[in-house]
Order: structure tokens, then C-alpha cells, then sequence
């Protein structure tokens, strides 16, 4: 591997004698309609406890798993869009270890021969482009969930996370709704150095599976979950460290403050001479710091062997040329092309990728018959939509119709509302839906633009305010921006506020 540049802790710090080497584990929740061996709908989402099982996903005796079609497809997808060789042939192995939430006692998973192996994803960071190395990506099977509860609280069944908080007596409850749910791992290199990449790296990850729908890829929600290895080692040594592997990371954020968190507390280890022990650690958000959890298994302890019920999976030319070509168009790509053919800035392009509900709406309003820039749109996209989604007046679920979007862009190019009233109308749109023109009108937002009517405003403003007019004449230049105030307030702010500045100053500068 070869070293990245960037010590561990950042420029000027104690740490540069040591660098990081990070790893990354991600397990998206594919999006299937059923899980991966069994006919049981994914529909899980607040459903009763264990109501959607059956005896395959239940680890019964004597049942056969069938393979899941679209999961398949969705590795494959993922193995194109990073570039990945998509194997002809793989197979399922066994996966061997006991706990409650892992009903048959094993977990089917792909362990020699992974469905996607060699790819790469390239993402830019505050230090420029930045290529993780992904080793592989392969398809396996979801566990149940364990649910700690306190037979004595209040509210009974209500999750812990295994700390005992109070005297009561406790139980611990198993829901196999997510049992056998379709899991795809993706395992980069260890070529990441800085959390930040590692960061960015599993941002453009969701992106990419939103992007080609493989799954939503929430992290709340644990459909994706982040794992980080970490270790370091002395600048200039080819060797790697003892590494410790990182999880329950909740957020973005907490990805890149864990690894800079673990790449400390290793550094102080290794100052004070002591030594990196191999383990699972995780991430306490409160402590904004990591905790031992468990020694780290090692591979051998899994017991691996061949799937016995399951026959060798084939990808046909034939099938991987069709997953392939469905690709849609990829993030970076979309970047790219929204810079050289619409001329948006790098950071524009980014920000309309970055978010599907943008994206669209940037598309629909560049291909509505109104005609206006793409850099306009692009404005109000990342600025007011934005703003609006993210808001408390952003209506939950508010929409923009583009059509609209465009047509009130072209009001303000042509001048007929102002920049300000736009912006209103935009919210009052997204809020309810009615049509851009309808509200204009209805406020009585459309500006007055006619200079007949400006300049007699105008000439009442004059006449009304000599004091002013005076000042003006005297050198006081800021005594044009009250006059102008003042014919906005005649027209109740409709008047078109660049042709009453250019109409004042004229005015006042003409000889009385
Ligand atoms: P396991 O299956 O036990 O988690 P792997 O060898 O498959 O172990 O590696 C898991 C991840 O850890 C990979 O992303 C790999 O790049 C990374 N990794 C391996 N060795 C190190 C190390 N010394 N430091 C940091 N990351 C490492
Ligand atoms: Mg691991
Ligand atoms: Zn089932």
C-alpha cells in the first residue's frame, strides 16, 4: 500500500511522527422487496415485533434458502459504479458463531469469492480528490435485533444499550423482523489516512447507493452502518500497526471525530510505551470518545465452509451487460457534466448531486420551456430550495413544481417582481403548491415597471420631501437612498427598485 502524505494528527501537531491507516466496513441494507432467502416483504418499519418471519428467515430445521434476484442485481450494480470486476461465478459460504439475534447458529455470506471485488471511488476532499481503494463488496444475511428491557420501568420494552440503569429486573427480547434481511458489505483497503477521507468516503457511498437505489442508506436507521479500522503507525514504516475496529457511529460527523478519536488515544498509548491491543471498540456520542467492547474475533474463529444448501451463483456476460447498462448516470459523473456543459461552479455541481430532491428539480426547470440559466436555477436551487427543506417554515414534504420555479425566475429576470417578493412567493409555493402567477398576482407582488407611473411617484416624493431634496444637493449623497425608501413606500414596494434609483438620481441631478 502505498503511504499517503498526511500525518495523523494534522499539520503542526505532536502526532506527525506517527500517520493512520484506516479501513473501512460498511453494511448497507439492500432494497429489496423481500429478504434474501425467503419470501418475507421487508416491510419492517414499525411493524409488531417477529410478524414477519417465516421458517427459513426463523432458522427452522429442514428448510431450503432461495436466493434473492435483485440483491444480486443491486451487487452487481454497485460492483459497475465503483468500477469493481463483477465475478462470473461465486459462492456462498457459511459463516459459523452463536448469538440470540442469529437464529440458525450461522450467517450465509460470501467470504472467498465476493460477488464485486477491485473497485475504487473517488471523492473530493478539503485537500483535494482522494481514491479510497475498495477490496470488495459481497452479499450476506441480516441478523435479528436484540431489545434490553427493564421489566420494572414505566415504559416496559423500551430499548437500553446493556448498561444497567436502575435496580430493575431485566430482560433481553429478540425481534426477528430484520432476520435475514439482504445485507451487502463493502471492505476498502487500508489506503485511507484521515478521517476526514474516511468521512467523505462513506458519504459518497450513500450517495452512490441512493443514486442507484440499492438502498436508502440511512444511518439513524441503521440501513448503514460505518465500521473503522484504525491503526498507525511510525511515519516512514511500510508495516501496519495493531488496529482496532470501530463501531456504532450514528452520524457522518461521528465517522471522522471516532477515527480522530481512536488515532489519539493510539498515539497516547504508543507515547506512554504501552501497546495497542487488538479489539471492537465503540463510539459513545455523549463522551464524544470510544470505549472497549469486546475482544477482536479472528477469522479462523468463524469456522467458515461452502454453503451446502446453496448452488454456486453465475453472472452470464449477457446479465452483467444488462445490470451495467441500467447504471443511471453516476454522481461523479453528474458533477462533471453539470460544470463543463452548464458552467455551474465545483461546489454548485456538489450541492445539486449531493441531494436526488435538488437534482431534480435543477433537471425539470432546465428543461421547462421557460428557457432561463442554468446558473440562475442553480441559485435559487441550492440557495432558497434548500434553505426551505431545511427549515422550520419548510413545510415537511413541501414541493416545488419546476415549471413554476422557472417561470418565477424568468419574472425576476424580466423584471416584473422583485428579488425579494420572488422569494416569497418561492415559500409560499412550496408550502402549498399554488401556482407561481396566482400568487403574484394575489399579493400584488408584480413590480411597477412602467417609468410613466415611476417618474410621477417620483415628483411626489420630490415635492413632499424638499428637506431631503436639499440635503442631496448639498453633497449628501445617502439622502437619495431615503428618497427611494419613500416612493417604495408610496407603491406599497412595488415599484422596480433599479429603475427608481436610476429615475431619482436623475431627477435630482437635473438643474430645478
Ligand atoms: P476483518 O474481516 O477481521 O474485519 P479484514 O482483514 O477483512 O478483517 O479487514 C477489515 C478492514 O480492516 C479492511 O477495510 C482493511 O483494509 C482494514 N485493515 C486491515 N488491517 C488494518 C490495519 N492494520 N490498520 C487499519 N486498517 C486495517
Ligand atoms: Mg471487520
Ligand atoms: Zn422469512
Amino acid at each position: 500500500m502505498s503511504a499517503g502524505a498526511a500525518p495523523a494528527g494534522g499539520k503542526g501537531s505532536t502526532l506527525e511522527k506517527y500517520e493512520a491507516v484506516i479501513g473501512i466496513e460498511i453494511h448497507c441494507q439492500l432494497k429489496t422487496a423481500s429478504k434474501m432467502f425467503c419470501g418475507c416483504s421487508t416491510e419492517i418499519d414499525g411493524a409488531e415485533p417477529n410478524s414477519h418471519c417465516c421458517p427459513v428467515c426463523l432458522g427452522l430445521p429442514g428448510v431450503l434458502p432461495t436466493i434473492n434476484k435483485s440483491a444480486v442485481e443491486f451487487v452487481m450494480a454497485t460492483g459497475f459504479a465503483i468500477e469493481a470486476t463483477v465475478a462470473e461465478s461465486t459462492r456462498w459460504d457459511r459463516k459459523n458463531y452463536f448469538y440470540p439475534d442469529l437464529p440458525k447458529g450461522y450467517q450465509i455470506s460470501q467470504y472467498q469469492l465476493p460477488l464485486a471485488a477491485n473497485g475504487k471511488l473517488t471523492f473530493d476532499t478539503s485537500d483535494g480528490p482522494f481514491t479510497v481503494l475498495i477490496r470488495r463488496a459481497h452479499l450476506e444475511e441480516d441478523t435479528g435485533r436484540l431489545i434490553h428491557a427493564d421489566l420494572d420501568a414505566e415504559e416496559p420494552g423500551t430499548p437500553a444499550d446493556g448498561s444497567s440503569k436502575g435496580a430493575g429486573r431485566r430482560v433481553s427480547l429478540i425481534d426477528y423482523n430484520r432476520s435475514g434481511m439482504a445485507l451487502m458489505e463493502i471492505v476498502t483497503e487500508p489506503n485511507i489516512r484521515t478521517g476526514e477521507q474516511a468521512r467523505r468516503y462513506a458519504e459518497e457511498l450513500r450517495l452512490l447507493m441512493r443514486t442507484i437505489g440499492a438502498s436508502d442508506a440511512e444511518m439513524e436507521n441503521g440501513q448503514m452502518r460505518v465500521e473503522a479500522n484504525v491503526s498507525i503507525r511510525p511515519v516512514g514504516r511500510e508495516a501496519f500497526g495493531t488496529r482496532t475496529e470501530v463501531k456504532n457511529m450514528n452520524s457522518m460527523k461521528a465517522v471522522e471525530r471516532a477515527i480522530a478519536f481512536e488515532i489519539q488515544r493510539q498515539t497516547e498509548v504508543l507515547e506512554s510505551g504501552g501497546t495497542v491491543t487488538m479489539e471492537t471498540r465503540g463510539w459513545d456520542e455523549p463522551s464524544q470518545s470510544t470505549y472497549h467492547m469486546r475482544p477482536k474475533e479472528e477469522e479462523n474463529d468463524y469456522r467458515y465452509f461452502p454453503e451446502p444448501d446453496l448452488p454456486p451463483l453465475r453472472t452470464t456476460p449477457e446479465w452483467r451487460a444488462q445490470i451495467k447498462a441500467r447504471l443511471p448516470e453516476l454522481p461523479a459523473a453528474r458533477r462533471t457534466r453539470y460544470q463543463t456543459q452548464h458552467g455551474l461552479s465545483a461546489y454548485d455541481a456538489a450541492v445539486l448531486v449531493n441531494d436526488p430532491g435538488a437534482t431534480s428539480l435543477f433537471e425539470a426547470a432546465l428543461a421547462s420551456a421557460a428557457g432561463v440559466p442554468a446558473k440562475l436555477i442553480a441559485n435559487w436551487v441550492t440557495g432558497e430550495y434548500a434553505r426551505l427543506v431545511k427549515s422550520a417554515e419548510g413545510v415537511s414534504g413541501g414541493k416545488v413544481a419546476a415549471a413554476e420555479l422557472a417561470a418565477l425566475i424568468k419574472l425576476v429576470t424580466d423584471g416584473a417582481i422583485s428579488g425579494t417578493n420572488a422569494k416569497e412567493v418561492f415559500a409560499e409555493h412550496y408550502a402549498s403548491g399554488t401556482a407561481v402567477a396566482s400568487i403574484v398576482e394575489a399579493r400584488g407582488f408584480r413590480q411597477i415597471s412602467d417609468s410613466g407611473v415611476l417618474e410621477s411617484a417620483i415628483e411626489e416624493v420630490v415635492t413632499a420631501n424638499p428637506a431631503a431634496v436639499a440635503d442631496y444637493k448639498a453633497g449628501k449623497t445617502n439622502a437619495a437612498g431615503f428618497l427611494v425608501g419613500q416612493v417604495m413606500k408610496a407603491t406599497r414596494g412595488q415599484a422596480n427598485a433599479a429603475m427608481v434609483q436610476e429615475a431619482l438620481r436623475a431627477r435630482l441631478d437635473r438643474a430645478e
